[in-house]
């Protein structure tokens, strides 16, 4: 057998490890997605089915292949399991599979491609939390942190740094520059300017408020002070829903600083672009679809399109920037 053939064969070993790997940290993360919200303990609790409570056979659990065998069906009861689990799953093992394409351990070492399939696994994690609950978890949002500042390490002191930094066009320096790049403008439009935006501009919802406090205390007050305390917070709670259509949460600043500190300015600012213009078309979206005015509460989770873009950028963000540019020209 000829050395190309071992070679082949071996990088396709590589990528079916990595596939399946990425099914099986896929699953565990469909228990994170579930259960950090709660403040449940990851390990401790076997699955459950979510209508009749039987516990889910051994058998049953294997990613992705379970859920396609039983129909998308519980064993016990035959209600519909939701197919999220089975597409986290697999969306985990294509990320991790397209990740050891892309960076080839050949060249750029096993630990470099693993931390980046490990920082893609918390941004998954994030991004489904924050599309069911409009929350983070810090504890992941450290964990993206934790995975950007040893892939820096790594890079630095123990992987090829000049072949890496040539490849990839991100040298240490971007990297800095990138934890910054979009974090703290995003800090910036959520935490000053869009408040002063909100307070001095639309003072529609700002004298909304005062009136209706007003009108509260006067009229609650000499009954009980508890409902007044429950009404204003109500009040407080739909007019600041309104006001955060375009904001941004702690949860993204973060989210953002941490990618940008894994792939360097260019990629996380491309990132943005992407996860901003889906933001914006199905912020669009919404509002045509809600045209009378039903629906109360326009606001919607921006991480999950941050997400998306951040996953996008890891592939083809230094791409896209140079392309951008070249275009420019
Ligand atoms: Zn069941």
């Amino acid at each position: 057998m000829s050395i190309e053939t071992l070679a082949a064969i071996s990088y396709v070993g590589i990528y079916i490890f990595a596939f399946l790997c990425g099914a099986v940290i896929g699953s565990f993360l469909n228990v994170c997605i579930l259960r950090l919200p709660l403040g449940e303990s990851l390990v401790k609790k076997n699955s459950h089915c979510m209508t009749c409570g039987a516990e889910i056979k051994r058998y049953d659990l294997i990613p992705i292949v379970s859920w396609i065998i039983l129909r998308g069906k519980c064993r016990n009861c035959g209600a519909k399991i939701s197919p999220r689990y089975m597409i986290v799953e697999s969306l985990t093992a294509v990320l991790f599979t397209l990740t050891f394409i892309k960076f080839d351990s050949a060249a750029y070492g096993f630990l470099y491609p693993m931390l980046v399939c490990l920082f893609l696994a918390a941004v998954i994690v994030v991004a489904f939390e924050d599309l069911d609950t409009k929350t983070m978890s810090v504890s992941v949002l450290v964990w993206c942190g934790v995975f950007a500042i040893l892939e820096l390490l790594n890079v630095r002191f123990l992987a090829n740094t000049a072949y890496i930094e040539s490849m990839t066009g991100t040298g240490f320096t971007d990297k800095i520059i990138g934890l910054f790049a979009i974090s703290v403008p995003l800090l910036l439009i959520g935490f000053v300017i869009t408040p002063l935006v909100y307070v001095y501009f639309l003072s529609e919802d700002h004298k909304e408020r005062r009136k209706l406090k007003r009108r509260l205390k006067s009229e609650l007050a000499p009954f009980d002070e508890n409902r007044v305390n429950a009404e204003l917070k109500n009040v407080n709670e739909r007019i600041e829903a309104r006001g955060q259509v375009f904001g941004f949460g702690m949860g993204d600043v973060v989210l953002m600083g941490a990618a940008g500190l894994m792939l360097g300015y260019k990629a996380v600012v491309t990132a943005a672009v992407i996860g901003i213009l889906l933001g914006a078309v199905y912020g669009i979206y919404i509002k045509a679809k809600d045209r009378d005015g039903n629906s109360e509460d326009n606001a919607f989770a921006f991480g999950p399109f941050l997400c998306i873009g951040i996953a996008a950028a890891v592939f083809i963000g230094n791409f896209l920037w140079d392309a951008y540019f070249a275009l420019m020209k």
